[in-house]
């Protein structure tokens, strides 16, 4: 498969300055940036081979981290699987940048010696009802989602929290889900929304329009109609697809897909349901303006 055949396409931006740019750092990470501010979502750059994680406990590679990030004033955990929350205590240590996430990924932090002043416990916040945050330029809206069951289409993999964890590093496997989070960041008058899991819960998400769909693409098929059910809640202008790659590859190796992720299937999926919808993906690193 060539991946330059599914290249998200966005109109330029011509004189809708200043822009947004929004970078697929591989997995479910994202880095966007609006003049000097920048906010990460779900970074995971350590990308540990498949034996390491079967076999040892995990901890964050800081050389493939300062590689390819090097400031962040929020970031955002969609959920406390090892692939998207691994990297996430060393950076904000790196960076200072405050951490939002559920009560798991808040933990985590704190065990790992995050300040507290850092972290925000989003699932406690939600409890008070709708939360919003602004972090610079960053309007940050959070709802309650759900994990795809990648497992057989049954289960969701390492399901549970992480309140219990005294200690870093841990096994893959210690790293269980938590309460999952969609996201949405508005930014200089654009909307992005960010599903780090191929799955949605309409109930705690009051239909929007959105201009950017980040859209998980592993496990989509174990969700019934996931594709339709996303589209006709954000009515997004584009979707660009995250979580395909192949991440036990480290970003050096290039990029690509995992076994079984039938990423053309998705795609048409995505234009069956809505003909005339941008929908694609970027090579890892690569940028789409908005
Ligand atoms: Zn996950």
């Amino acid at each position: 498969m060539l991946f330059a055949d599914y290249a998200l396409e966005l109109p330029a931006v011509g004189d809708r300055t200043p822009a947004v740019s929004v970078r697929w750092l591989g997995t479910a990470g994202f880095e966007i940036r609006h003049g000097d501010a920048t906010l990460l979502i779900d970074p995971y750059l350590t990308r540990a081979p498949l034996a390491r994680c079967a076999l040892s406990t995990l901890a964050p590679d800081i050389s493939a981290i300062t590689r390819h990030v090097s400031r962040a004033d929020a970031i955002l955990v969609g959920h406390t699987h090892f692939d998207h929350v691994l990297d996430v205590p060393a950076i904000a240590r790196l960076t200072r940048g405050i951490v939002f996430g559920s009560r798991s990924a808040a933990r985590l932090c704190a065990v790992d010696g995050v300040p507290p002043a850092q972290i925000r416990d989003v699932e406690g916040l939600l409890r008070s009802g709708t939360y919003v945050e602004t972090v610079g330029p960053f309007e940050l809206r959070f709802f309650p989602s759900a994990h795809s069951k990648l497992i057989l289409g049954r289960r969701v993999p390492w399901e549970g929290e992480i309140v219990d964890c005294d200690e870093v590093p841990v096994r893959m496997g210690g790293y269980r889900c938590g309460a999952v989070f969609g996201a949405e960041i508005r930014v200089a008058g654009r909307s992005i929304f960010h599903l780090g899991s191929a799955e949605l819960v309409e109930s705690s998400l009051p239909p929007r329009e959105v201009d950017l769909l980040l859209f998980c693409a592993a496990g989509w098929q174990s969700t019934p109609r996931v594709v339709t059910r996303a589209l006709s809640r954000l009515s997004p202008r584009a979707v660009l697809l995250s979580h395909w790659d192949d991440f036990f590859k480290p970003i050096e190796r290039g990029t690509h897909a995992l076994p079984g992720v039938q990423l053309p299937r998705l795609i048409d999926a995505f234009h069956a349901a809505s003909r005339d919808l941008r929908v694609g993906v970027t090579p890892l690193l690569g940028e789409v303006m908005l």
